[in-house]
């Protein structure tokens, strides 16, 4: 009938539109074969970062967190966290309570989002310190919680800190969009003391990196919950690794999280092979140059940008848009994640892809929309593509080094890519399922996982701490 060979030639249609893109990305497109082989340099890039020896020039840190058990059921009482350094800046009061007579426990939150205006973050870092403290006391104040007691807090902390201790961490670089002066190779507890006004009877007993905080709060519910994996604004994973590998810290029994920093990944070159003009271009337009390259890859500060770069290069070569370019579609920042992810709506997908270019004052026609569309799934895709590939490599480590056959495991995941993307979380479950068959991989959205597991070790620490003075 009429109407069938109407959206055969659609399809047909759709199908010379994608194919036409993917030719032109092909760079971007990554097969299992390659993934393998980013894993593979992944695993042993973990490998040279636990040695001693080979350490400093590691680009994957493998940071001891002096995280030492996921949560046990004995976290109790009343909290406060602080959650800097991800989409959000979040305060929150988090009370844990084991119900009487009942194993499972609950958790309350109240939390406060505040503003962060942008010069703070490349600004003096004292100033930075010094809003953060203003804020908590306005929280204090706002949910009139007693300024009379003294309050425990859990400082979530997004950034990468070697630390000797759960209640000590020095600042190794900023990434992501921060840069305040002054702080890098400085306590961060400390900072965060000294800058807590006087009136607030605040103790700041462990910094917690938000990966971390993320495998806390899922593991309180799961108790195979020993990866914690952030896909936000930043990326990046902790898992828990045996203490006898761990040669920064003494000890051999047990097991302690690691923080990777898997952001850094290919800050050697290990992923020159990969990269793409755009990638470079991305790289030479940020903040910090030659720093994080996985995370320019990956992560929600750049899907946006890559996609941007893409179209602005296709557009000049006369693939769309007749040609013609626009100021805004020169104009760095124009396109976001967040219209990436509108983008790739199932439903809305084509007619959202048209309104946000008619908003760069573009004039596309249906293919040009089919065919930006398609480039947010390859850069998207991508992105999971690669996040599988660390994932997958971490997955395998923890296997081998429990000498088991297939390793049943739970991740626990926040970011708001992973969150918000329409596709996203269901392709990257896909893929690492294919990359690591003998690992049974669960995964757990972790809401507000990176503040509320703050408040976990917090807990762990207030009552060792407890126990010390007695
Ligand atoms: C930081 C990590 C953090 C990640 C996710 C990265 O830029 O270096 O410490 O876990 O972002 O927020
Ligand atoms: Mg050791």
């Amino acid at each position: 009938s009429a109407s069938f060979c109407l959206s055969l030639l659609l399809l047909l249609f759709f199908l010379s539109v994608s194919l036409f893109v993917d030719r032109f990305l092909y760079a971007m497109r990554l097969h299992d074969d390659q993934l393998r082989d980013i894993s593979a340099r992944f695993q042993a890039e973990m490998k040279k970062g636990l040695s001693a020896e080979s350490n400093a020039a590691a680009t994957l840190k493998m940071l001891p967190t002096h995280v030492c058990s996921t949560p046990d059921g004995s976290e109790n009482g009343e909290f406060l966290a602080v959650d800097l350094g991800g989409s959000k800046f979040k305060v929150l009061q988090v009370k844990v309570r084991k119900e009487a007579g009942r194993v499972r426990r609950s958790v309350e939150m109240q939390e406060q989002t505040y503003p962060l205006p942008k010069e703070l973050l490349i600004g003096r870092g004292v100033e930075l310190f010094d809003h953060v403290s203003e804020c908590l006391k306005d929280f204090l104040l706002q949910k009139k919680i007693s300024l009379e007691k003294k309050h425990p807090l859990g400082f979530t902390f997004s950034f990468p800190c070697q630390q000797t201790a759960l209640n000590q961490g020095l600042l190794l670089n900023w990434s992501k969009n921060y840069w305040a002066r002054g702080l890098q190779g400085k306590d961060m507890v400390n900072t965060l003391r000294q800058a807590i006004s006087r009136g607030m009877d605040v103790d700041v007993l462990a910094l917690v990196n938000d990966t971390v905080g993320t495998m806390m709060t899922c593991g309180f519910d799961d108790q195979h919950c020993e990866v914690g994996l952030i896909i936000g604004t930043g990326t990046n994973a902790c898992y828990m690794e045996e203490l006898r590998h761990i040669d920064l810290v003494e000890g051999d029994e047990g097991r302690m999280c690691v923080n990777t920093e898997w952001g850094a990944f290919g800050d050697d070159g290990a992923l020159d092979d990969y990269l793409t003009e755009f990638d470079r271009d991305i790289d030479a337009a940020s903040i910090n140059p030659g720093k994080q390259c996985l995370e320019k890859m990956v992560s929600g500060l750049y899907l946006g940008e890559l996609v941007r770069l893409v179209v602005l290069k296709m557009t000049k070569l006369g693939l769309l848009f007749d040609g013609r370019v626009t100021d805004a579609l020169r104009t760095k920042g124009k396109i976001t994640t967040a219209h990436v992810a509108a983008m790739e709506q199932y439903k809305d997908g084509l007619k959202n892809t048209r309104d946000i270019l008619l908003d760069l004052s573009l004039n596309p026609s249906p293919d040009d929309c089919i065919a930006v569309q398609h480039v947010c799934t390859v850069v998207s895709f991508r992105s999971s593509n690669l996040v599988a590939a660390g994932l997958a490599a971490i997955l395998t480590r923890i296997r081998q080094n429990r000498k088991l056959k297939t390793l049943r495991i739970t991740v626990g995941v926040d970011g708001t890519v992973y969150k918000t993307h329409p596709q996203y979380a269901k392709r990257l479950h896909k893929v690492v399922r294919r990359l690591v068959p003998d690992c049974h991989v669960r995964f757990v959205l972790s809401e507000s996982g990176s503040s509320k597991g703050a408040a976990m070790v917090t807990a762990v620490a207030q009552r060792v701490t407890a126990r010390r003075h007695q």
